[in-house]
């Protein structure tokens, strides 16, 4: 892959990575605001389960931070868009839709 469409990555990356940052301080906000709300009316039930479901969101966001965060650490080496099962090259389509993506179409079915 040349240098052009990794930086097309690059900046695709940088947006998704952004955009899920915003995502964990929209989901912070809330998480404050319940608890700040708890102590007025003391929906401690409903408090906890919604915490539970926004706690297990935000611990997926950052596992694709983390995927994400690898994909810029190798983009500029040599294997970087190959399959890591058969070592062709996986398609500029597919990364766009999934910069982490190891493996090819063929090999992920
Ligand atoms: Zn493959």
């Amino acid at each position: 892959m040349n240098d052009k469409l990794k930086s097309v990555l690059l900046e695709l990356v940088n947006k998704k990575l952004r955009r899920y940052i915003n995502n964990l301080l929209d989901l912070q906000r809330i998480i404050d605001d319940k608890n700040h709300s708890e102590t007025h009316n003391g929906k401690k039930q409903n408090h906890e389960t919604d915490v539970k479901r926004i706690n297990i969101e935000i611990t997926q966001i950052n596992i694709e931070i983390e995927k994400l965060e690898n994909m810029i650490k190798n983009i500029y080496k040599d294997e970087f868009g190959l399959c890591i099962q058969c070592g062709k090259s996986i398609s500029f389509q597919r990364l766009i839709l999934n910069p982490a993506l190891k493996t090819c179409f063929e090999c992920s079915i």
